[in-house]
């Protein structure tokens, strides 16, 4: 009796499996042939952050509402004849000399392209990052003459910032020797006609 029972079992579990495989059989399948074929991701899809340079205005937005501090960004002052504007005319008067995304730590929350002014600051659909090397997950954007360029912007402005310091220090210099030899004004200098508003500025 035993013997009947376990092919009946057999026969029974067997068709019982394809029962199932008949069933999904003709249902359309799920799976892709990834990568030749691909998911269509939705419009506000989320993935590798992208910056356009000739856009930024290095206004800092980002970089402060960033919750995880994985933006860097340095910027110097253009001259007044240096002065550009974006695709949208809104005016860069700082050269961008330095704009970096650690990927690593970014939590794609989307703050840094929402606040972005010029939106030049965006999410791409690219989902499949998987460099081979961790620096590769390190993003860098500012362009190599904008940075050329902020060097020499910065050493101008501590040019002029060392001969305004100089120009000042001579001037008290001045005002002092005049007032020991009794020369000139004998009026205290901080109230006095001497003093030429903002000429202490080097000494602050
Ligand atoms: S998506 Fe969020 S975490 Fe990533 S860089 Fe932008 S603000 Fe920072
Ligand atoms: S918010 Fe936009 S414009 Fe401002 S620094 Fe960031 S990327 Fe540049």
């Amino acid at each position: 009796m035993a013997y009947f029972r376990n092919i009946y079992d057999a026969l029974a579990t067997t068709l019982a499996g394809m029962q199932i495989t008949l069933r999904n059989a003709f249902i359309k399948p799920i799976t892709l042939q990834y990568p030749e074929v691909r998911h269509t991701v939705p419009e506000r899809f989320r993935g590798q952050l992208f910056m356009r340079t000739e856009d930024c205005i290095a206004c800092d937005q980002c970089v402060r509402i960033c919750p995880v501090d994985c933006i860097y960004l340095d910027s110097v002052k253009r001259a007044p004849e240096d002065v550009a504007e974006t695709s949208d005319g809104s005016k860069k008067r700082l050269w961008l000399t330095r704009f970096d995304i650690d990927v690593t730590l970014c939590m794609v929350c989307g703050l840094c392209s929402e606040v972005c002014p010029t939106d030049c600051l965006y999410h791409t659909h690219e989902y499949e990052i998987a460099p081979r090397h961790r620096k590769g997950m390190f993003l860098v954007f500012a362009e190599p003459q904008d940075i050329e360029k902020g060097k020499v912007a910065a050493e101008r402005w501590e040019r002029e910032k060392k001969e305004k310091a100089a120009a000042a220090a001579a001037a008290f210099g001045a005002a002092n020797d005049r007032r020991a030899t009794g020369t000139g004004s004998s009026r205290s200098p901080r109230c006095g006609s001497l003093w030429e508003p903002g000429s202490l500025q080097g000494y602050r």
